[in-house]
């Protein structure tokens, strides 16, 4: 099969992103969160763990804690206890503490607004930093979690796993003002539509433009 040129993957991914966007008028970021510094612990939180998990999760957390001080000041094994159900909780545990740290050494306690500065935060990558500059700041960013990897990768716009090559790739193919609302559109097609290992193709608004519809 000839390779598609990136003219013609641009005028398809602009296609898709039209009529995701009319699909799912409602899509937005699945956590929840009132300030940057929530939206931060609530991404650290969310890797292999469900939105819909971390969310029953941060009500009580973000009663308990409420600036990085109050994460370093309780035991490790006290934070864990608090984020047990979110899974990897030891891990997430040290990197909350450890990023916490940081905002208070280097950040005067806020959380930075470059991405330059977010991924020197332990447990945050260009994911979480991405999420939270598009959604916090208005910085236009690609965030790419498994529903954008496995989707773009369906739709043959990408063919790579290596989420900084599709999010690079991305932005190559898809006008700047639209950056920060396809994560959310794709995403949210991955969970209604574009669902991992059962797919509904028959319901799909973009079958016709999808390599892999069945
Ligand atoms: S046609 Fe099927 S595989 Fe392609 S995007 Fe739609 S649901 Fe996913």
């Amino acid at each position: 099969m000839a390779r598609e040129s990136q003219a013609s993957k641009r005028s398809r991914l602009a296609e898709i992103r039209v009529r995701l966007h009319n699909a799912y008028p409602d899509a937005k970021v699945g956590l929840d969160y009132t300030t940057p510094f929530e939206l931060l612990i609530a991404t650290i939180l969310s890797a292999q763990c469900t939105d819909e998990r971390v969310n029953m999760v941060t009500p009580s957390l973000f009663r308990k804690y409420t600036t990085p001080g109050d994460y370093c000041s309780v035991p490790v094994e006290e934070l864990e206890a608090d984020i047990h159900s979110t899974g990897f909780y030891r891990n997430k545990a040290r990197n909350i503490q450890g990023c916490c740290q940081r905002l208070i050494d280097h950040y005067n306690g806020e959380v930075p607004m470059s991405m330059e500065d977010l991924v020197t935060l332990p447990g945050v990558g260009r994911k979480t930093a991405n999420c939270v500059l598009s959604n916090c700041f208005d910085v236009p960013g690609i965030t790419v979690d498994t529903h954008v990897t496995r989707i773009m990768n369906l739709l043959n716009i990408v063919s790579t796993t290596d989420a900084v090559k599709i999010e690079f790739a991305l932005m190559k193919l898809l006008p700047e003002q639209h950056w920060n609302q396809m994560n959310h559109l794709v995403i949210t097609h991955g969970r209604r539509t574009c669902i991992a290992r059962r797919p509904i193709c028959s319901a799909c608004v973009i079958s016709d433009l999808c390599p892999s519809s069945r």
